[in-house]
């Protein structure tokens, strides 16, 4: 997490983590089976319960991967994992004691591992969340989820009676990074720029990547002084990018911001017309800088 409490997401560790946490789900279920099939088989023909010892889940490993730190909710699914396996060594322990193991006991395991599958599609709901909604290449809101964002921002604006800023921010000459330094290094510009966005913003504003070298910033509570204020210093912090490529040349960029606030009497689209209108002035202006709308 950056200073401005934006958490940096990147969408292919969220994947593989899915893809690791969903085998690992499966593996559970088939220990779970197999404890099962051992105990049923211990009631019946008193056999003994090498195959229910707990070892063998497969969730016990990918908690402790690392690969599960991408998950927000996971703390409380490895919680729940614990509890069922905590319930079904106590009800083995019964079991191999020669005790009779209870309709409760069967039921109380049920009821947990219930819970941890509630758990684990809550994980799995939050991760399928976060790859449906941020660009996988700048780490910030997609174009897909934008529009339903704004315009709940502008509502709750104009509810609240609180101003809303809303701008558009391009890339200076960005053809010619990518002409000059390769495609690659262009990528790299993106998400150095997205960056800086990303660290200067407020924990409730939001950012998304419009188009190709072009990002969208929605500043809640922002009158334009403020919001010009904060769009200097994302403008000065790009500015001071420097990156270096593969054979030693620095590359630096800078961009040009269009501002406007939302409004009653203007549609999210109008305002967001208006941002360009005020980035073009800012391109025909001679770029790096920050144009308010109508001043
Ligand atoms: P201006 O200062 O007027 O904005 O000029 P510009 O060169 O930035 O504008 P233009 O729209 O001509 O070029 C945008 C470039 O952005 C062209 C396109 O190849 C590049 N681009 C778009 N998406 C990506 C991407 O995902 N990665 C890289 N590396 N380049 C991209
Ligand atoms: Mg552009
Ligand atoms: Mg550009």
């Amino acid at each position: 997490m950056n200073d401005s409490g934006h958490e940096t997401v990147h969408t292919e560790e969220v994947f593989a983590g899915l893809t690791a946490l969903q085998q690992a789900l499966s593996g559970h279920m088939e220990w779970l089976g197999r404890w099962y099939m051992a105990i049923l088989k211990r009631i019946r023909e008193g056999t003994a319960l090498s195959d229910a010892e707990g070892e063998c889940c497969p969730f016990h490993r990918f908690a402790a991967s690392g690969r599960e730190g991408v998950f927000g909710g996971f703390g409380e699914l490895a919680a729940h994992h614990a509890e069922v396996h905590a319930k079904a060594a106590e009800i083995s322990a019964r079991a191999i004691a020669g005790k009779t193991i209870t309709g409760s006991d069967h039921e109380s395991l049920m009821t947990l591992v219930l819970a941890f599958t509630a758990s684990a599609q809550s994980v799995e709901r939050e991760a399928w969340r976060v790859l449906a909604t941020v660009d996988p290449l700048t780490g910030v809101g997609n174009r897909q989820t934008m529009m339903a964002r704004l315009v709940a921002e502008r509502d709750r604006s104009i509810r609240q009676r609180q101003p809303c800023c809303l701008a558009l921010a391009d890339i200076d000459h960005f053809k010619k990074v990518n002409d000059t330094y390769g495609h690659t290094q262009g990528d790299r510009v993106l998400r150095a720029v997205a960056g800086c966005v990303q660290g200067i913003v407020r924990p409730y504003d939001s950012v998304f990547r419009y188009g190709g070298e072009e990002f969208l910033i929605c500043l809640p509570g922002a009158d334009l002084a403020t919001g010009k204020q904060i769009l200097e210093r994302i403008r000065a912090s790009i500015a001071q990018v420097a990156l270096v490529d593969d054979g030693g040349r620095t590359i630096r960029v800078t961009a040009t911001f269009g501002l406007t606030t939302t409004g009653a009497d203007l549609s999210v689209e109008e305002a967001v017309e208006q941002a360009d209108n005020a980035l073009y002035d800012g391109k025909r202006g001679g770029r790096n800088q920050v144009v308010v709308f109508g001043a």
